[in-house]
């Protein structure tokens, strides 16, 4: 749970920090409507991700699943300023699938919490791995960066890629075959 009084006393002195008046007319309400967004942009604190991956289907011969193009929005542990893109999911059934919502519902999970790339792609395919106990499982996340591109070294529509695979994905045979899928488009 998010403990609003704590951020709107937060806000209110970070506002005095770089000089503003955290009184005057359209800085009010400022700390009330950051504490309510910060339940929903850290609101994955409080989840887990056995909850959306919990409920799976028996589906016998389906060889591999790959759900892309998942849209993200996630807070930079190191800045809290945003980072956001595209997460794309894989994995090589064994006897179950989930339903494909749920992997978005996994992605949030994980993105909605202070954070840093490289742990939330390795975070979602180690969820994948132990609640779903797929043959395989490979993550690939595609992001921008504010902090890198509004601030510091200012890289405009520079991209970070990262992937983390599991069990039969950690093949590079498996692993250039979900690179070419999820570039046709
Ligand atoms: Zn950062």
């Amino acid at each position: 749970m998010v403990d609003k009084q704590k951020v709107e006393a937060a806000v209110r002195l970070l506002l005095e920090g770089i000089g503003e008046d955290p009184e005057r007319a359209g800085l009010a309400g400022t700390p009330d409507r950051i504490a309510r967004m910060c339940e929903e942009i850290y609101g994955g604190l409080e989840q887990d991700a056995a909850e959306p991956l919990s409920k799976t289907f028996p589906a016998e011969g389906s060889e591999l699943v790959l759900e892309k193009d998942i849209t993200f929005y996630s807070m930079c542990e190191h800045h809290l300023l945003p980072f956001y893109g595209k997460a794309h999911i894989a994995y090589v059934p064994n006897g179950h699938v989930v339903g494909l919502s749920k992997l978005a519902r996994t992605v949030e999970v994980y993105a909605r919490r202070p954070q840093i790339q490289e742990q939330l792609t390795a975070q979602i395919a180690d969820a994948l791995m132990e609640h779903l106990a797929p043959a395989g499982a490979m993550v690939i996340i595609e992001a921008e960066h504010m902090c890198m591109t509004m601030r510091g070294v200012k890289k405009p529509g520079s991209k970070t890629v990262t992937y983390a695979s599991r069990g039969c994905m950690e093949t590079e045979q498996m692993q250039e075959k979900i690179f070419r899928m999820i570039s046709m488009g």
